[in-house]
């Protein structure tokens, strides 16, 4: 490894970072105060998932974090959250439709505490969810919490630099 925490692998969180599962709750109108209605969610099956739309910067932060992971010798992992069996098709099918990724390279889990079993003191996670990442710590991983692009990026750089 190049980098000088010899950081080998980056966990990369979807929905809120590269997904804009937000909007996506909006157009079902299953979106109130930042409390999600899952029983539409759920009724609007894998398509809610699979169809769901990028975030503002979230390509082009993604095809950064991929050329980036690329260059320095990183395995670039998606470790996503969802607890039933549309929702994880769905971001199976989003993932191979948007990106290049590996299917050995796509980590879904049922519940956000369980990421922190993937850290480690060579892995590193990133994600909107600041408990998510506080775990992730707490389990001798790294986090970097996303709040935008640019932020993430700068973080990033100076961690790995
Ligand atoms: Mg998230």
């Amino acid at each position: 490894m190049r980098n000088s925490k010899n950081i080998n692998t980056i966990y990369l969180d979807m929905d809120g970072v590269i997904c804009d599962f937000c909007g996506a709750c909006k157009e079902i109108d299953a979106i109130e105060h930042y409390k999600v209605d899952w029983e539409k969610v759920h009724a609007a099956g894998i398509d809610f998932w699979s169809n769901m739309a990028w975030t503002k910067e979230g390509q082009k932060f993604y095809k950064w974090l991929e050329k980036f992971c690329d260059e320095e010798g990183i395995d670039l992992c998606i470790l996503s959250q969802v607890n039933y069996n549309d929702g994880v098709n769905g971001k199976i099918e989003w993932l191979m439709a948007n990106t290049k990724i590996p299917n050995k390279n796509i980590y879904i889990v049922k519940t956000g505490k369980a990421k922190a079993k993937y850290a480690n003191n060579q892995s590193l996670l990133i994600d909107d969810f600041g408990k998510n990442i506080e775990a992730f710590v707490l389990a001798g991983g790294f986090g970097i919490k996303f709040e935008s692009a640019g932020q993430t990026k700068q973080a990033l750089l100076e961690l790995l630099g």
